[in-house]
C-alpha cells in the first residue's frame, strides 16, 4: 500500500478496525507521516456457473434461494435460516476464488448446507438434483442420519 502523498511504501498501523463486510486500517507512512485509511474486504465478485450443457451464466444467489425454499417447502425451517444458508452458499462459491465453477459443485454446496438444516429437504433437493434413480442410492444419501450400513450380503 503506496503513502498517497510520497507514494513510500511502508506504513505504520495506527489502529485495526472491523466494519461492516471488512476491516479498516488507519495507517502512518514510514516516510512522510502522512497518515490515511485502508479498508479490507472480502471479493464478492462471485464466478460464472457452467451448467451441463456447456453454457455459463452469473451466480445467482435468488436462484439457490428458490431452490432451497422447494426443498424445504412445509418444513420447519424459518425464511432467516433459508436466507443464511444461500448466502453461505455464495460466500463458499465466491472463496473458490474461480472464474468460473461447475453448477454440479454448486449443487454440492446446497446439499452440505440442508445436510445440516434438515433431513427432508436434504433428500428432497438432492433427488432432483443427483437424479436419485434406486433405494441404493437413497440409502447412501441417509448415510449422514443412519451411520454405518450393516447386514450386507444377505440379499
Ligand atoms: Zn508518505
Amino acid at each position: 500500500m503506496l503513502c498517497p502523498t510520497c507514494e513510500h511504501p511502508k506504513s505504520d498501523v495506527l489502529e485495526t478496525r472491523a466494519s461492516g463486510d471488512g476491516i479498516r486500517r488507519r495507517r502512518q507512512c514510514q516516510a512522510c507521516g502522512e497518515r490515511f485509511t485502508t479498508h479490507e474486504r472480502i471479493d464478492r465478485k462471485t464466478p460464472l456457473i457452467i451448467k451441463k450443457d456447456g453454457t455459463r451464466e452469473p451466480f445467482d444467489r435468488d436462484k439457490v434461494l428458490a431452490g432451497l425454499r422447494i426443498a424445504c417447502r412445509k418444513r420447519p425451517i424459518s425464511a432467516r435460516h433459508l436466507e443464511e444458508a444461500a448466502s453461505r452458499v455464495e460466500t463458499l462459491i465466491a472463496a473458490k476464488g474461480t472464474a468460473e465453477v461447475p453448477a454440479a459443485e454448486v449443487g454440492n454446496v446446497v446439499l452440505n448446507q440442508l445436510k445440516s438444516m434438515d433431513l427432508v429437504g436434504y433428500l428432497r433437493f438432492a433427488s432432483v438434483y443427483q437424479e436419485v434413480q434406486s433405494a441404493d442410492d437413497f440409502l447412501e444419501l441417509l448415510q449422514p442420519w443412519v451411520g454405518a450400513r450393516e447386514g450386507d450380503g444377505d440379499g
